[in-house]
Protein backbone atom coordinates (compact mmCIF):
# COMPACT_ATOMS: atom_id res chain seq x y z
CA UNK A 1 0.00 0.00 0.00
CA UNK A 2 1.38 3.41 -1.22
CA UNK A 3 -1.42 5.75 0.69
CA UNK A 4 -0.28 7.09 3.85
CA UNK A 5 -2.14 5.99 7.53
CA UNK A 6 -2.39 7.60 10.49
CA UNK A 7 -2.62 5.66 14.33
CA UNK A 8 -4.80 7.71 15.67
CA UNK A 9 -4.18 5.86 19.60
CA UNK A 10 -0.71 4.00 20.16
CA UNK A 11 1.00 3.66 23.86
CA UNK A 12 4.46 4.46 22.52
CA UNK A 13 5.41 4.80 26.08
CA UNK A 14 4.35 1.32 27.13
CA UNK A 15 6.72 -1.21 29.10
CA UNK A 16 6.54 -3.78 26.50
CA UNK A 17 7.64 -1.44 24.04
CA UNK A 18 11.18 -0.67 26.00
CA UNK A 19 13.63 1.19 23.70
CA UNK A 20 12.44 -0.06 20.44
CA UNK A 21 10.75 3.14 19.13
CA UNK A 22 12.96 3.91 16.46
CA UNK A 23 12.48 0.48 15.33
CA UNK A 24 8.24 0.34 15.47
CA UNK A 25 8.20 3.78 13.79
CA UNK A 26 10.35 2.60 10.91
CA UNK A 27 8.23 -0.47 10.66
CA UNK A 28 5.48 1.79 10.33
CA UNK A 29 6.62 3.99 7.74
CA UNK A 30 7.31 1.12 5.62
CA UNK A 31 3.79 0.41 5.05
CA UNK A 32 3.39 3.84 5.01
CA UNK A 33 2.06 5.02 8.47
CA UNK A 34 3.63 8.51 8.47
CA UNK A 35 1.40 10.29 11.73
CA UNK A 36 0.31 8.92 15.27
CA UNK A 37 -1.25 10.37 18.58
CA UNK A 38 0.46 8.31 21.47
CA UNK A 39 -1.92 8.53 24.62
CA UNK A 40 -0.31 10.14 27.82
CA UNK A 41 -2.19 8.36 30.22
CA UNK A 42 0.55 5.62 31.29
CA UNK A 43 0.57 4.70 34.71
CA UNK A 44 -1.78 7.64 35.80
CA UNK A 45 -0.66 10.69 38.25
CA UNK A 46 1.40 11.89 39.39
CA UNK A 47 3.13 11.60 35.95
CA UNK A 48 1.13 12.97 33.47
CA UNK A 49 3.92 13.69 30.81
CA UNK A 50 5.46 10.75 29.23
CA UNK A 51 3.57 11.52 25.98
CA UNK A 52 4.72 14.88 25.70
CA UNK A 53 8.21 14.26 26.19
CA UNK A 54 7.65 11.32 23.11
CA UNK A 55 6.46 13.99 21.04
CA UNK A 56 9.20 16.21 21.74
CA UNK A 57 11.43 13.80 19.94
CA UNK A 58 9.70 12.54 17.30
CA UNK A 59 8.24 15.25 14.50
CA UNK A 60 5.28 13.27 13.31
CA UNK A 61 3.89 12.05 17.31
CA UNK A 62 1.86 13.99 19.04
CA UNK A 63 0.34 13.29 21.76
CA UNK A 64 -2.46 13.38 24.64
CA UNK A 65 -2.52 14.32 28.24
CA UNK A 66 -4.83 13.11 30.99
CA UNK A 67 -6.33 10.23 33.64
CA UNK A 68 -7.76 7.07 32.36
CA UNK A 69 -10.58 5.74 34.50
CA UNK A 70 -8.64 2.96 35.92
CA UNK A 71 -6.42 5.85 37.72
CA UNK A 72 -8.59 8.06 38.56
CA UNK A 73 -8.53 7.19 42.22
CA UNK A 74 -4.38 8.79 42.20
CA UNK A 75 -5.94 11.78 41.22
CA UNK A 76 -4.76 14.51 43.88
CA UNK A 77 -4.92 18.13 44.43
CA UNK A 78 -2.11 19.19 41.97
CA UNK A 79 -3.15 17.09 38.66
CA UNK A 80 -5.97 19.33 37.15
CA UNK A 81 -3.90 22.18 37.40
CA UNK A 82 -0.91 20.11 35.89
CA UNK A 83 -3.19 18.35 33.11
CA UNK A 84 -4.11 21.84 32.41
CA UNK A 85 -1.18 23.32 31.82
CA UNK A 86 0.12 20.58 29.61
CA UNK A 87 -2.69 20.81 27.66
CA UNK A 88 -1.70 24.03 26.53
CA UNK A 89 1.51 22.45 24.93
CA UNK A 90 2.02 22.81 21.22
CA UNK A 91 2.78 19.05 20.24
CA UNK A 92 -0.54 17.97 23.14
CA UNK A 93 -3.54 17.92 20.15
CA UNK A 94 -6.25 16.59 23.20
CA UNK A 95 -7.07 15.20 26.18
CA UNK A 96 -7.32 11.59 27.17
CA UNK A 97 -7.80 8.95 27.22
CA UNK A 98 -10.49 9.78 29.53
CA UNK A 99 -13.98 8.53 30.18
CA UNK A 100 -15.26 5.28 32.50
CA UNK A 101 -14.74 1.72 32.68
CA UNK A 102 -17.20 -0.42 34.69
CA UNK A 103 -15.84 -3.72 33.78
CA UNK A 104 -12.14 -3.47 35.78
CA UNK A 105 -13.53 -0.89 38.10
CA UNK A 106 -9.78 -0.54 38.96
CA UNK A 107 -11.20 3.05 40.49
CA UNK A 108 -14.78 3.97 42.55
CA UNK A 109 -17.48 4.72 39.37
CA UNK A 110 -18.17 7.79 41.32
CA UNK A 111 -14.86 9.16 41.51
CA UNK A 112 -14.12 7.81 37.85
CA UNK A 113 -17.43 10.11 36.45
CA UNK A 114 -15.93 13.20 38.73
CA UNK A 115 -12.45 12.55 36.90
CA UNK A 116 -14.17 12.34 33.81
CA UNK A 117 -16.47 15.66 34.11
CA UNK A 118 -13.53 17.94 35.07
CA UNK A 119 -10.97 17.01 32.69
CA UNK A 120 -13.78 17.18 29.33
CA UNK A 121 -13.66 21.23 31.25
CA UNK A 122 -10.33 21.24 30.77
CA UNK A 123 -10.43 20.18 26.71
CA UNK A 124 -13.26 22.88 26.27
CA UNK A 125 -11.29 25.52 28.08
CA UNK A 126 -8.18 24.83 25.93
CA UNK A 127 -10.32 24.36 23.17
CA UNK A 128 -8.61 20.52 22.07
CA UNK A 129 -11.26 17.31 21.30
CA UNK A 130 -11.26 14.30 23.47
CA UNK A 131 -10.35 10.60 23.39
CA UNK A 132 -12.88 8.99 24.81
CA UNK A 133 -12.45 5.27 26.59
CA UNK A 134 -15.86 3.63 27.46
CA UNK A 135 -16.59 0.27 28.83
CA UNK A 136 -19.68 -1.53 29.87
CA UNK A 137 -20.62 2.13 30.50
CA UNK A 138 -22.20 3.12 27.52
CA UNK A 139 -25.22 4.80 29.34
CA UNK A 140 -23.41 7.16 32.02
CA UNK A 141 -20.47 8.05 29.37
CA UNK A 142 -23.45 9.08 26.85
CA UNK A 143 -25.13 11.09 29.29
CA UNK A 144 -21.94 12.94 30.23
CA UNK A 145 -20.24 13.30 26.90
CA UNK A 146 -19.49 16.68 24.74
CA UNK A 147 -17.48 16.96 21.97
CA UNK A 148 -15.45 17.26 19.37
CA UNK A 149 -13.80 14.11 19.86
CA UNK A 150 -12.90 9.80 19.85
CA UNK A 151 -14.45 7.13 20.96
CA UNK A 152 -11.43 5.22 20.64
CA UNK A 153 -11.36 1.18 20.10
CA UNK A 154 -15.04 1.28 19.06
CA UNK A 155 -17.01 -2.02 19.75
CA UNK A 156 -20.59 -0.73 19.77
CA UNK A 157 -23.54 -1.45 17.86
CA UNK A 158 -24.25 0.66 14.90
CA UNK A 159 -27.53 2.36 17.57
CA UNK A 160 -24.26 3.75 19.58
CA UNK A 161 -22.33 4.68 16.48
CA UNK A 162 -25.38 6.61 15.07
CA UNK A 163 -25.63 8.33 18.77
CA UNK A 164 -21.97 9.09 19.10
CA UNK A 165 -22.34 10.90 15.36
CA UNK A 166 -24.87 12.57 16.51
CA UNK A 167 -23.03 14.09 19.20
CA UNK A 168 -20.25 15.15 17.24
CA UNK A 169 -17.89 12.31 17.53
CA UNK A 170 -15.52 10.40 15.59
CA UNK A 171 -14.98 6.45 15.98
CA UNK A 172 -11.67 4.92 16.21
CA UNK A 173 -11.70 1.37 14.97
CA UNK A 174 -9.37 -1.02 15.89
CA UNK A 175 -8.06 -4.70 15.94
CA UNK A 176 -11.30 -5.60 17.49
CA UNK A 177 -12.80 -4.90 13.78
CA UNK A 178 -10.94 -8.50 12.62
CA UNK A 179 -12.14 -10.47 15.06
CA UNK A 180 -14.73 -13.11 13.24
CA UNK A 181 -17.41 -12.36 16.07
CA UNK A 182 -17.38 -8.70 15.50
CA UNK A 183 -20.12 -8.86 13.17
CA UNK A 184 -21.80 -5.81 15.06
CA UNK A 185 -18.53 -3.79 15.24
CA UNK A 186 -18.00 -4.53 11.23
CA UNK A 187 -21.70 -2.80 10.81
CA UNK A 188 -21.30 -0.17 12.56
CA UNK A 189 -17.91 0.52 10.68
CA UNK A 190 -20.00 0.34 7.53
CA UNK A 191 -22.54 2.45 8.27
CA UNK A 192 -20.39 5.47 9.87
CA UNK A 193 -20.39 8.42 7.94
CA UNK A 194 -17.02 8.68 5.71
CA UNK A 195 -15.97 12.01 7.38
CA UNK A 196 -16.14 10.19 11.28
CA UNK A 197 -13.53 7.17 10.33
CA UNK A 198 -10.65 6.76 12.17
CA UNK A 199 -8.20 3.89 12.42
CA UNK A 200 -6.19 2.90 15.58
CA UNK A 201 -4.00 0.21 16.94
CA UNK A 202 -4.24 0.98 21.02
CA UNK A 203 -1.12 -1.07 20.59
CA UNK A 204 0.38 -2.83 22.49
CA UNK A 205 -3.03 -3.86 23.07
CA UNK A 206 -5.66 -5.52 20.91
CA UNK A 207 -3.67 -6.45 18.20
CA UNK A 208 -5.36 -7.24 14.83
CA UNK A 209 -6.09 -10.87 13.08
CA UNK A 210 -3.20 -12.43 12.14
CA UNK A 211 -1.19 -11.48 15.28
CA UNK A 212 -4.22 -11.41 17.80
CA UNK A 213 -2.82 -12.36 21.44
CA UNK A 214 0.37 -10.98 20.22
CA UNK A 215 1.74 -7.58 21.34
CA UNK A 216 0.33 -4.85 19.11
CA UNK A 217 2.23 -2.38 17.18
CA UNK A 218 1.53 1.03 14.67
CA UNK A 219 2.41 -1.30 11.56
CA UNK A 220 -0.11 -3.74 11.92
CA UNK A 221 -3.03 -1.05 11.49
CA UNK A 222 -2.87 -1.72 7.39
CA UNK A 223 -4.30 -5.25 8.25
CA UNK A 224 -7.06 -2.90 10.30
CA UNK A 225 -7.09 -0.51 6.87
CA UNK A 226 -7.69 -3.47 5.07
CA UNK A 227 -10.66 -5.00 6.57
CA UNK A 228 -12.16 -1.60 6.89
CA UNK A 229 -11.93 -1.43 3.28
CA UNK A 230 -13.28 -4.44 2.56
CA UNK A 231 -16.37 -3.70 5.34
CA UNK A 232 -17.62 -0.40 3.43
CA UNK A 233 -16.21 -1.95 -0.25
CA UNK A 234 -13.59 0.56 -1.31
CA UNK A 235 -10.13 0.17 -2.14
CA UNK A 236 -7.33 0.98 0.57
CA UNK A 237 -5.92 3.56 -0.76
CA UNK A 238 -9.23 5.38 -0.35
CA UNK A 239 -9.68 4.17 3.41
CA UNK A 240 -5.90 5.39 4.04
CA UNK A 241 -6.91 9.18 2.23
CA UNK A 242 -10.09 9.16 4.26
CA UNK A 243 -9.01 8.46 7.43
CA UNK A 244 -5.88 9.99 7.53
CA UNK A 245 -7.25 13.28 6.45
CA UNK A 246 -10.06 12.74 9.54
CA UNK A 247 -7.09 12.87 11.24
CA UNK A 248 -5.63 15.82 9.91
CA UNK A 249 -8.75 17.80 10.02
CA UNK A 250 -9.74 16.68 13.67
CA UNK A 251 -6.34 17.44 15.57
CA UNK A 252 -5.18 20.15 13.31
CA UNK A 253 -2.27 18.75 12.17
CA UNK A 254 0.04 19.49 8.74
CA UNK A 255 1.05 17.26 6.09
CA UNK A 256 3.99 15.56 6.21
CA UNK A 257 6.56 15.86 3.53
CA UNK A 258 8.73 12.88 2.64
CA UNK A 259 11.59 13.62 4.48
CA UNK A 260 9.64 14.37 7.52
CA UNK A 261 8.16 10.49 8.14
CA UNK A 262 11.01 9.00 10.42
CA UNK A 263 13.74 9.79 12.27
CA UNK A 264 14.17 12.19 15.61
CA UNK A 265 13.61 16.07 15.63
CA UNK A 266 16.83 17.72 15.33
CA UNK A 267 15.41 20.07 18.69
CA UNK A 268 15.27 20.05 22.02
CA UNK A 269 15.41 16.16 23.63
ZN1 LIG B 1 -8.90 2.69 26.03
ZN1 LIG C 1 -5.57 3.25 24.78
Amino acid sequence: MTATLADSHCHLDHRQFGEEIDALLERAAAVGVEQFLTIGTADGPPVLDVAVRLAERYPNVWATVGVHPHDAAKVDARTFDELRALSKHPKVVAVGEIGLDYHYDFSPRQVQSEVFVEQLRIAKEVGKPVIIHTREAWVDTVALLSGPGVLHCFTGTPEQASVAVDLGFHLGFGGVLTFPKSDSVREAARTVPEDRLLLETDCPYLAPVPFRGKRNEPSYISHTARKLAEVRGVSEEEIARVTTNNFRRLFGLPELKTNEYTGKADGPS
